[in-house]
């Protein structure tokens, strides 16, 4: 169910067994990074882009902290072996997030922690350190909830976790390059990279954890691009805007393909 996204199919070696991605490795680190914040208000048919790609590019803000972590643990402990990921390796985060004891996962296939909400990024250091190992999280709060299910307008929800990401409007929009498919025309109108409705809609969500690093905050020039402003768009200005953020990774073509699919007519307007 993984459409266009061949490198899901790559290194299933690595996946099941993350010793390979660190010989000698012992632990896993799991770390997460809030990237909620009360910044974005759009307005009822705005263009919308979803909230974790408003801000500077994960990756590399993580990636600079996860260093910071590590030279801190070298110093700490002696430790030699480290390596740090984010979206970078083959490995399922959420599931090593609730090895972790962080959360659960949900219907709508996020790591929900209790108290926090869902809207994390998730790291990992994987170390040869050796640590006492915290307790799985073995619970699900979804209970007889059904929101996130009842919510997706395209249906890829399956219920127990998992996705058909060949519907989900992120993947569409984001890793799947081709035409999006004639069939989704009319089934969803703002979303012009990502979408977030599966976890707006999830009452775990209330009150959630809040972004506490600075350049994970929206960019307001990101939030104010009005539908006009979208059509006029150039290449340049793309990279001017989201050149440092998560959606140059549907380029400016694929961007621009997602404009004109719900607004192809209004260029003029
Ligand atoms: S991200 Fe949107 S399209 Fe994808 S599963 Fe969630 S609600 Fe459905
Ligand atoms: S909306 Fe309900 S079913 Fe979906 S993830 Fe949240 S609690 Fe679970």
């Amino acid at each position: 169910m993984h459409g266009e996204m061949t490198y899901l199919e790559r290194y299933p070696e690595l996946r099941f067994d993350p010793e390979k991605l660190l010989p000698g490795a012992q632990t896993m680190i799991v770390l997460l990074a809030a990237y909620e914040s009360d910044k974005p208000v759009y307005k009822e048919g705005d263009p919308r882009i979803s909230r974790y790609a408003l801000g500077e590019d994960y990756h590399k803000v993580l990636k600079k902290k996860g260093k910071q972590l590590i030279r801190w643990i070298r110093r700490e402990t002696g430790t030699l072996q480290a390596r740090f990921f984010t979206d970078s390796a083959p490995l399922l985060e959420r599931e090593w997030a609730r090895r972790a004891g962080l959360g659960w996962i949900g219907r709508n296939g996020c790591l929900i922690v209790p108290g926090k909400g869902s809207w994390f990024f998730i790291a990992e250091i994987l170390t040869d350190l050796k640590i006492a190992q915290d307790e799985p999280f073995d619970r699900n709060f979804c209970g007889s909830c059904t929101r996130c299910l009842n919510a997706c307008p395209t249906g890829a929800l399956l219920g127990d976790g998992r996705l058909d990401a060949r519907k989900c409007i992120s993947y569409l929009t984001i890793e799947h390059r081709s035409e999006i498919p004639d069939e989704y025309q009319g089934v969803w109108s703002d979303w012009i990279f990502g979408c977030d409705i599966c976890q707006e809609v999830c009452p775990w969500n209330k009150d959630p954890e809040k972004v506490s690093i600075a350049e994970l905050l929206p960019d307001n020039r990101r939030i104010s691009l009005s539908w006009n402003d979208l059509q006029r768009m150039t290449p340049e200005l793309f990279d001017e805007l989201f050149g440092s953020s998560p959606v140059k990774r549907a380029g400016y073509r694929g961007f621009m393909r997602n404009i004109s699919f719900l607004h192809p007519n209004r260029a003029d307007s």
